[in-house]
């Protein structure tokens, strides 16, 4: 089979600042099952990809197109599902991806043929031996065994949907990067250029309320076997890694061992890494353990500057625990990057106690993002009723989706510009963005 693998470009208005783009790790472990399996395939990354996709379809004339993305390029993606079948409509279209295995209700279009929610790819090389083989391959009700959590249209044209249980991340194979070998210049963090991305856990132990990573893989947290960890970033040729987890410290022996590993390997590498508040706080040693064998900045979502913030977003930190942190990190020697929210109960001092904090934390990256209840949280069902936006383009964390509550809608954006700009200012007078 030929198969085309996409990732639809990004809306969002900060994409012109190309400060972080990320390879496109989810298409490149499909592509190396693909490939394992004596398929054609490639990768067309929307993002960068200057050929217009019609042409690239004419000209590949692929069996199957798959499509990933997150919740904001749900349009995007469907609008790639719809030219794939203006070109030819016997082409086979599957979406996947995070969005789509927590939303996949919002996928049942005519232009897609299967939703596909495991995140294994034993299941995706199953999916792939049937459609390629299978006299009526749209039809999963004629295979015997039930593909994990695929959604597929019966004969009748009805959706049926299999079962999803959580999958075993230690089957994820050590990913074909071809494709970021050939296009490493345009992936960076920051400072940090041709950086690669690498994935060592699915989910979140923890369960912040208004965070979707913990609902990934049915809700299960699993880690990736060290030794595999190992194994790939010796094979890695890239100088800089970001770890994708959602919580690399989620687990501390864990991270105790990966440090030791690393140590002892001589592995020299940058890293990035996701962790929270106060394991950070909790861990001074390990942090500066880390730091030692390469950890550079540690991204963590404070979220808020004071207590009922966080008990709202049930976070379970403390103000005094984020300072803690930046404090336990900047002793180490590495950068914490913090990730702040203002919620639309905002008002002018709320985003003026944000530039404040960071002010005095010696902060020198610091983003802010509106508060957006993401489908599938539990503050989503606190505010499901009073979302006043049906434009899905704006769940980017940059547009008000609830009606702010103390501010009007044009003073709440020019506070948020302007603590964004005047972040960005403090940073660059610190040192930040001196590329
Ligand atoms: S915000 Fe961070 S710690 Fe909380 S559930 Fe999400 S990934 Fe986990």
């Amino acid at each position: 089979m030929r198969v085309l693998l996409v990732r639809p470009k990004a809306p969002n208005v900060f994409r012109f600042s190309r400060l972080v783009e990320n390879e496109p790790i989810e298409l490149e472990y499909l592509l190396t099952t693909l490939l394992a399996l004596g398929n054609e395939a490639q990768i067309y990354d929307g993002i960068f990809d200057s050929r217009p996709l019609k042409n690239v379809l004419k000209k590949i004339k692929p069996d199957l197109v798959a499509i990933t993305g997150y919740i904001t390029q749900e349009n995007a993606m469907k609008a790639v599902a719809t030219l794939v079948k203006k070109v030819d409509a016997n082409i086979l279209t599957v979406a996947g991806g995070v969005h789509v295995q927590l939303n996949p209700d919002s996928f049942k279009t005519p232009v897609i043929d299967f939703i596909f929610r495991s995140a294994s790819m034993q299941d995706f090389e199953a999916f792939i031996k049937f459609v390629g083989v299978a006299s009526n391959p749209r039809d999963f009700s004629t295979r015997d065994e039930p593909i994990n959590g695929l959604m597929y249209r019966d004969s009748f044209g009805d959706w049926q949907s299999n079962d999803l249980i959580s999958v075993d991340i230690n089957t994820l194979p050590i990913p074909d990067r071809s494709h970021f070998y050939a296009n490493r210049h345009l992936y960076r963090y920051l400072e940090f250029k041709e950086i690669a991305t690498m994935k060592t856990a699915f989910s979140c132990p923890q369960s912040c309320a208004f965070c979707y990573c913990k609902q990934l893989n049915g809700g299960k947290y699993q880690t990736r076997d060290l030794d595999t960890v190992m194994e790939e970033l010796m094979s890695l040729k890239a100088d800089c890694v970001q770890i994708v987890d959602d919580d690399f410290l989620a687990d501390i022996k864990r991270a105790w061992s990966f440090t030791r590993m690393v140590k002892a390997s001589g592995l020299k590498k940058s890293f990035i890494c996701y962790a929270r508040a106060d394991e950070v706080a909790g861990n001074p040693d390990l942090i500066i353990a880390l730091k030692e064998i390469g950890f550079r900045y540690f991204i963590v979502g404070l979220e808020a500057v004071n207590d009922a913030e966080l008990l709202a977003y049930d976070k379970r930190t403390t103000a005094s625990i984020n300072r803690a942190c930046i404090q336990t990190i900047q002793d180490a020697g590495a950068q914490c990057i913090a990730l702040m929210t203002v919620p639309h109960t905002a008002e002018k001092s709320d985003f003026d106690a944000i530039y404040t904090w960071a002010v005095d934390n010696n902060l020198v990256y610091t983003t802010v993002s509106i508060f957006t209840p993401i489908p599938g949280t539990p503050l989503y069902e606190l505010h499901k009723t009073s979302i006043t936006s049906k434009k899905i383009e704006h769940w980017d964390f940059l547009h008000l989706v609830l009606k702010p509550t103390r501010l009007s809608k044009i003073m709440f954006y020019f506070n948020f510009i302007r603590l964004t700009v005047r972040l960005y200012l403090l940073g660059k007078k610190r040192g930040g963005f001196s590329w």
